[in-house]
């Protein structure tokens, strides 16, 4: 490995927030998958969550088909599979992570009203049906994008993108890209990996 490209796997990770991440639930085009995972990296969301269509199927990614299990490795943004998205849910809020569920109910509010310095998972829901009832309830808050025309949603990476570059936002304004939030333990330990994949 040169000494830039080492350079750069550091800066990069010195900028990765294990505080925000994605819960993508039965996402089930490669496309989306895919496009939902770099803006995962673009962002610095060090670990992604995915509940895959199909009871125990790989993710499928464009272009790249994987066995994504548990602890498993995307090339620069982890993508940690699990069986069920309630359970999961309830996990990530065990470990001090709000749920924010992207979903229209009674207590919806305007996403940018979300706070997403805290440590926080936007819960994406499938293509088809969007997220499910029960895991929207369990949330800790529910956000929409607002739309004004004839179409009622967004491509779920559109709306994922959208709602992660405000979290980028908030976060640039609190200085949360200013220095490293992965341990110096962490960070090293990554920077080998990322080098010597
Ligand atoms: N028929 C589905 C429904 O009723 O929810 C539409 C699902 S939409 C195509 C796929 C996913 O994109 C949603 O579950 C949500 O995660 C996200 N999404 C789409 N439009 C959104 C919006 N306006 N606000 C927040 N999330 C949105």
């Amino acid at each position: 490995m040169t000494p830039e490209r080492y350079a750069k796997i550091l800066r990069v990770l010195s900028k990765r927030q294990p505080t925000l991440t994605v819960l993508m639930d039965q996402v089930n085009k490669p496309h989306n998958l895919s496009a939902i995972v770099r803006t995962c990296d673009a962002v610095a969301v060090l670990t992604a969550h995915a509940v895959p269509p199909g009871n125990g199927k790989p993710l499928e990614f464009e272009g790249n088909t994987f066995e994504a299990t548990s602890g498993s490795a995307h090339k620069w943004v982890r993508v940690q599979t699990h069986t069920d998205t309630l359970e999961t849910v309830r996990e990530l809020q065990g470990q001090g992570v709000q749920v924010l569920a992207t979903h229209l109910s009674q207590r919806s509010v305007d996403y940018r009203e979300a706070d997403y310095t805290r440590p926080t998972c936007v819960l994406l829901g499938a293509e088809k049906w969007g997220v499910a009832d029960a895991a929207a309830d369990a949330a800790d808050g529910n956000i929409i994008i607002p739309m004004f025309g004839m179409v009622q949603s967004l491509n779920v990476s559109v709306a994922a993108a959208t709602i992660l570059f405000e979290a980028q936002r908030q976060r640039l304004a609190a200085g949360l890209y200013d220095t490293p939030q992965l341990s110096p333990e962490e960070l090293a330990r990554l920077a080998f990996e990322w080098g010597y994949p």
